[in-house]
């Protein structure tokens, strides 16, 4: 695990710094070789039911996941982005309309990565340590985060994400996404995020993305993993 980390720094540092001489956005997180892109569940299909079903899941990482995965590898074939990361490939990307469908499938498949990772079995409530004193800071107190967190969820018109990132200037922010699109293409820090696209919870709540948020927020959002990506 200390190798393991210790390698991903040494990378990420490398990649910081030629991405450094091509003036592009600081690299806050590990980068990722798209042959590691897709990597298994962290947990059993079933481990986050009843708040998310192994229905759900199965179709959730095994089709829709795995397809951006799919869509990624044929895109890049014969192309420059052969041989990028895939956070290399969404930042270059990023607002390109001649790449939109390459950054689409990029950016999903790194998105729901974070995702799975940002939920575990057993979950959920208040964060511990430090990161409770940063929220109390940013937000005012758990309460007042959880129930901005819960409004960024519910007010995403259409489909997206609502994430918890670490601004430039440090501070704990909420931010809302529509489709694909993603902090991490503008090097914001992600410390957490839920993906609000129907099928992320239709087959369990139906239209009810409240219930669904809600359950997320109180039994499965991963304050652990959270804690890691702030200070990464
Ligand atoms: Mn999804």
């Amino acid at each position: 695990m200390t190798i393991e980390v210790t390698r991903r720094r040494v990378l990420a540092g490398a990649a910081a710094f030629a991405a450094g001489a091509l003036g592009m956005p600081r690299i806050l997180h590990a980068e990722t070789k798209l042959a590691e892109a897709f990597p298994p569940l962290p947990y059993a299909d079933d481990a986050l039911a009843p708040v998310i079903s192994a229905n759900t899941i199965s179709f959730h990482y095994g089709r829709h996941h795995k397809s951006y995965y799919d869509n990624v590898l044929k895109m890049v074939e014969g192309t420059e982005f052969v041989g990028q990361t895939v956070e290399a490939i969404v930042r270059t990307t990023y607002g390109n309309p001649s790449r939109a469908a390459l950054f689409n499938n990029a950016a999903q498949l790194w998105n729901h990565t974070f995702y799975w990772r940002s939920m575990r079995p057993n979950g959920g409530g208040k964060p511990t340590g430090a990161l409770a004193a940063r929220v109390d800071q940013d937000f005012q107190g758990y309460d007042n985060f959880r129930k901005q967190f819960a409004e960024a969820a519910l007010t995403q018109f259409g489909s997206g994400w609502a994430w918890l990132v670490e601004n430039k200037d440090k501070k704990l922010e909420l931010v809302k996404t529509g489709n694909a699109d993603t902090p991490m293409a503008q090097g914001i820090k992600c410390l957490l995020t839920i993906d609000v696209w129907e099928h992320a919870y239709y087959l369990d709540y139906q239209n009810r993305r409240a219930d669904y948020v809600a359950g997320w927020l109180d039994k499965l959002v991963n304050w652990d993993f959270a804690a890691q990506s702030l200070g990464s």
